[in-house]
């Protein structure tokens, strides 16, 4: 089983429908792969994505749903292209690598703060917001720290337009969209395969964008082009309607509920264990379970051990070292029981 953090797991059904089309798509005479992007075939695709975005996020009609090439660092790019003009700054929450990644991209641009850090105590916990200018270009956040294991829960208070990264938590909770200027999130951990990335972002705001930039990075475009600026991922977009598929047949409170009960399973089990503890200190994430077996050897150890009975991805971001376990949708309650069981036996075996 692939507890990895990306590329992440994905539903069986989304695997056995992809690799199929890869061959041949359904009602088409050809390959998925060889499908031009701007068939009538390919549109439709896209239609029914956003549809189906719109439908479990209660995307409201201010808010379109765009899909861009390249991954989480090309939107740390273009959100200062698009939105910090010269004589603004913009305001940046920073708990986690990527957090911090997204900031250091804005200042190759411009004016860009951070308003609120725990890098001094390496991530463990998530920063508390310094007051900030109400006229900030933006206020930028995370809202899963893939690497470190923190997870916002609710939403960080400003005045300033919002902008998050939900490439870790996307569709694993509901979410009030109406309350964001923009989300954007990697298909490739909780949307489908790598390649591409899901834009939620208000029409308005998509406006009021600088001018001189070149238009494949331009916001605006791409909701003026229904995302079809260049050759789109084709085989990625496809990959992301599958699962919105499988989102649609489930719902997103449900999906929310198992998340809920995988995670706290783990973070149970983690807790009554005297051999393990967890590595951040608190505002622990449902979706990426970060901890520890205590020291670099045994950790290892387990990862081997792990490695031998089929569970795969666990080992720790290197900045952090230990485990973590990513607890995805496509994870099921019996991959955790199955994991679960596995690091019984080797506490057992190592006690
Ligand atoms: N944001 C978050 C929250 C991430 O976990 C990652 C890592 N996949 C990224 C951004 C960077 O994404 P990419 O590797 O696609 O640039």
């Amino acid at each position: 089983m692939n507890f990895g953090a990306g590329p992440a797991a994905l539903y069986p059904e989304v695997k056995e429908a992809l690799a199929k089309a890869i061959i041949q798509l359904p009602d088409a005479p050809y390959s998925l792969a060889e499908l031009p992007h701007r068939s009538a075939t390919f549109v439709a695709i896209v239609n029914k994505c956003n549809d189906l975005v719109r439908s479990l996020l209660h995307v409201p009609d201010t808010h379109e749903t765009i899909w861009i090439q390249g991954g989480g660092r090309t939107q740390f790019a273009m959100i200062p292209l698009n939105f910090l003009p010269n004589n603004k700054q913009a305001a940046y929450l920073d708990s986690g690598f990527w957090a911090h990644d997204a900031y250091a991209h804005a200042l190759k641009y411009g004016n860009a703060k951070i308003i609120g850090s725990s890098q001094r105590e390496n991530y463990k916990y998530l920063p508390s917001i310094e007051e900030h200018n109400a006229d900030s270009a933006y206020l930028h956040y995370t809202s899963n720290n893939t690497i470190y294991g923190t997870q916002w829960k609710s939403i960080p208070e400003t005045k300033a337009p919002l902008i998050v990264d939900m490439s870790s938590d996307i569709f694993s909770r509901p979410i009030d969209v109406a309350q964001y200027k923009m989300i954007y999130a990697v298909a490739q951990k909780n949307i489908g395969i790598s390649g591409v990335t899901m834009v939620i972002i208000d029409k308005e705001f998509a406006a009021t964008a600088l001018k001189n930039i070149p238009a494949i990075w331009r916001y605006e475009n791409y909701i003026q082009q229904n995302s079809l600026i260049n050759t789109a991922p084709v085989v990625s977009i496809y990959s992301c309607f599958l699962t919105l598929l499988q989102y649609q047949k489930i719902g997103i409170e449900h999906i929310f509920e198992n998340n809920l009960e995988k995670a706290t399973l783990l973070y149970d089990y983690i807790n009554s264990e005297p051999l393990l503890h967890c590595t951040p200190e608190k505002d622990f994430s449902d979706m990426n379970v970060c901890c520890s077996w205590g020291n670099k050897a045994m950790d290892e150890k387990y990862i081997a051990y792990a490695q031998q009975h089929g569970i795969l991805g666990i080992e720790g971001h290197r900045s952090v070292g230990g485990l973590r376990i990513s607890l995805y949708n496509a994870i099921t309650k019996d991959n955790v029981l199955m994991l679960i069981d596995n690091m019984k036996a080797f506490a057992n075996a190592v006690r």
